[in-house]
């Protein structure tokens, strides 16, 4: 504990200036470390704590929440809230701020530099060209599979979804999605198509996962789906590392059962950098950084400081995750 115990626990220092508006608000505490915040010390830190300001490695539990009997707000530096016990939240009356719609744009980008830097062998070619192998044009050099004039499959047609189907549109694709819920909306405005996972799977020839990860979407992509995937197509997956089964997926990529995967995201997180994953050619696997431009990350900042300082006032949060929680 710091020697006064603070109204507002931060558990890592977020870019930009959004710390100096949250210390108008009362005393904070800043962990400064580049690791996670130890769980026990979130705990002892919101012993008398009304806001918590958290990253996605936070996993915030019921446990947490019974630890923290003054908290009023809890606020998460991302737009994916699969870390936090929403449920045990809303039952502690406990609004939960997240950031949705300022970093769709950036990560529809990221999802779509996966899929061409995947299908289109770009990691391989770097290596090829640094390994000093490049010693003349050849006309089998790195063949990859094309992505403009083919058929995307979008699992999970949200605000993320829609921005990779919008960018689809100028490679001139077909894009199908597979949702929990339709969308007539999208559908008439990105001539979009809603298909049974199965038909997606099987008709598409890239498929970029942008699902929310719950109880039902973990493995929604297993042994079975990638199976039923064409021998030459590509996965994305800028969602959650939980929505892949990731050694379903290694087999399939050894086995040429799909030619190619790109992951921003993997379970767990960081991946072991001894994972067999990391040593096949096609499998493009970066850290997690589908959100991760200058101005998005500030933005994400500023809407999770908004968020936590309407929680601390009482007011509706701008962008609130359990909105029941007013009912
Ligand atoms: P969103 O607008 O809430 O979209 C989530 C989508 O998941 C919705 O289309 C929703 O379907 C669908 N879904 C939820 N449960 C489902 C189920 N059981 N079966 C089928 N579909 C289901 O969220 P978003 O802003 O697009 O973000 C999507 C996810 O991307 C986030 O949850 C987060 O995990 C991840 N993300 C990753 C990064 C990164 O850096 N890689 C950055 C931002 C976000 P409905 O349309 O029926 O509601």
């Amino acid at each position: 504990m710091t020697p006064t115990a603070p109204d507002i626990v931060v558990t890592r220092r977020p870019p930009g200036d959004v710390l100096a508006r949250l210390a108008d608000a009362g005393t904070l505490y800043v962990w400064e470390d580049d690791r996670p915040m130890p769980p026990e010390l979130l705990r002892q830190q919101l012993a008398a704590a009304s806001g918590l300001y958290c990253m996605l490695t936070d996993p915030i539990d019921a446990a947490l929440l019974d630890a923290a009997p003054s908290l009023r707000v809890v606020s998460t530096m991302a737009v994916g809230v699969d870390n936090i016990d929403l449920a045990a939240c809303t039952a502690r009356r406990i609004p939960v701020g997240h950031t949705p719609g300022v970093l769709t744009e950036t990560t529809a980008d990221l999802a779509f530099a996966l899929l061409l830097a995947a299908a289109r062998r770009i990691v391989e070619g770097v290596d090829y060209v640094r390994a000093g192998r490049w010693q003349r044009w050849e006309p089998d050099a790195l063949p990859g599979h094309d992505v403009h004039g083919t058929v995307l499959g979008i699992i999970g047609l949200g605000r993320i979804g829609r921005a990779v189907a919008r960018r689809a549109a100028g490679f001139g694709m077909t894009v199908w999605y597979h949702s929990r819920s339709p969308h007539p909306d999208v559908e008439s405005d990105l001539g979009v198509v809603r298909k049974s996972l199965d038909t997606l799977l099987a008709g598409s020839d890239h498929v970029v996962v942008t699902v929310a990860l719950t109880d039902e979407t973990r493995h929604i992509i297993d042994a079975d789906a990638l199976a039923t995937m064409k021998p030459t197509a590509t996965l994305v997956n800028v969602s959650r590392g939980g929505t892949v089964d990731q050694e379903a997926l290694r087999v399939a990529l050894e086995r040429g059962e799909i030619a190619a995967a790109g992951l921003d995201v993997t379970d767990p997180e960081p991946i072991d950098h001894r994972d067999p994953l990391l040593r096949l050619p096609n499998c493009v696997v970066i850290p997690h950084i589908g959100s991760s431009s200058w101005a998005t990350r500030v933005a994400m900042a500023d809407l999770a400081g908004a968020n936590l300082l309407a929680g601390l006032a009482g007011e509706q949060l701008p962008a609130c995750a359990n909105p029941e929680v007013y009912g």
